[in-house]
C-alpha cells in the first residue's frame, strides 16, 4: 500500500452463499484516525462484509490485510487480538455490576496487552486510573457507580463502547451504533465516535444518514454486494447513482 495510514484493507472481497453472491469484489481501505461509514439498503451485504473482516465468515475470494499482515486465513480470536475488534458483539456487559467494575473487568482481560504491560507497577492504582480515564472519555462519569442493568438503552451502548475501548483496538467496528436511539443519545454517541477515532480507525454500519454525513471522513456505499461509491461525503453524495438510490433524483 502506498497510503501508510491504511490499517485495514480488503481486495476483491467476495462471498458466495450457494449460488448467490452476497459480497462481490469489494475493495475497502480503512485508515487510522478516520471514521469510515459503510452504508447501503437492507440486503446490500454490510453485515456480511463485517463478518468477513472479523473472520467470522471465510471469504470465497479476495484478501484482507490488517496492519500490513495478511489475515485472509487467520482465526477470528487471533484477528481480535491483533487489534480488530467489533463492538456490541464481543463486549459482554455484566448487568449486576457497576459501570466502573465493568470497565475494570474489561481492562483486566488476559489478552489486553496494554494493561499487562504496566501490571507490575502499582497495579491497582493504575487500573483505577485507566478505568476512570476511559469512563471520562465516553462521558459516563455520572453513571460510574450505577449498575449496568439500570442504564438506559443508549447509555448501555456507551458502556459497551467503553468496554471495547478497554482492549485498545487499532480498528473498531461498530454495528449500527445509533440504532433505536433518541436524539440526545445519538448526539452523545456521535461525539464519542469522533473521540474514539482520534487514535484508531473506526468502521461503522449506520443507517442514520445525517449523522453519517456529519461525522464520517469516508463513506462507502454498498448495493447488491458491490461498491456503488466511495469517498468523502461530497464525492459520494454527488454521485448520480447514489442520488437515485437514496434521494430519488
Ligand atoms: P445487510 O447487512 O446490508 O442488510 P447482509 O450482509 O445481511 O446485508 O445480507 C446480504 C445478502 O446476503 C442478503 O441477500 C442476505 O439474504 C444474504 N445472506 C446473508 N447471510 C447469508 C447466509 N448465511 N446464507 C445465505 N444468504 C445469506
Amino acid at each position: 500500500q502506498t497510503d501508510s495510514r491504511v490499517v485495514l484493507s480488503a481486495r476483491g472481497l467476495t462471498r458466495d452463499f450457494g449460488g448467490f453472491t452476497a459480497v462481490n469484489k469489494v475493495d475497502l481501505d480503512v485508515r487510522h484516525a478516520e471514521v469510515h461509514a459503510l452504508i447501503g439498503p437492507n440486503g446490500a451485504g454490510k453485515t456480511t462484509v463485517f463478518n468477513l473482516l472479523t473472520k467470522f465468515l471465510q471469504p470465497t475470494r479476495g484478501t484482507i490485510h490488517l496492519l500490513g499482515q495478511d489475515i485472509t486465513k487467520t482465526a477470528p480470536d487471533k484477528v481480535a487480538r491483533m487489534g480488530l475488534v467489533r463492538s456490541f458483539q464481543i463486549s459482554a456487559v455484566f448487568p449486576h455490576m457497576s459501570v466502573l467494575d465493568n470497565v475494570r473487568i474489561a481492562l483486566q482481560r488476559p489478552n489486553n496487552l496494554a494493561v499487562q504491560f504496566w501490571r507490575p507497577l502499582s497495579a491497582l492504582d493504575r487500573l483505577n486510573e485507566r478505568a476512570d480515564a476511559l469512563i471520562a472519555a465516553v462521558g459516563l462519569e455520572k453513571e460510574r457507580d450505577a449498575f449496568a442493568v439500570d442504564l438506559s438503552y443508549g447509555r448501555k451502548r456507551v458502556l459497551e463502547i467503553a468496554t471495547t475501548l478497554a482492549l485498545d483496538p487499532k480498528v473498531m467496528l461498530l454495528d449500527e451504533p445509533m440504532a433505536g436511539m433518541g436524539q440526545e443519545d445519538v448526539a452523545a454517541i456521535a461525539k464519542i465516535i469522533r473521540n474514539v477515532a482520534k487514535d484508531r480507525a473506526v468502521l461503522m454500519v449506520e443507517h442514520n444518514l445525517s449523522v453519517v454525513a456529519e461525522i464520517s471522513d469516508h463513506i462507502t456505499v454498498l448495493q447488491r454486494g458491490e461498491i456503488l461509491a466511495t469517498g468523502n461525503y461530497e464525492t459520494v453524495s454527488s454521485n448520480p447513482e447514489v442520488r437515485s438510490a437514496y434521494m430519488g433524483t
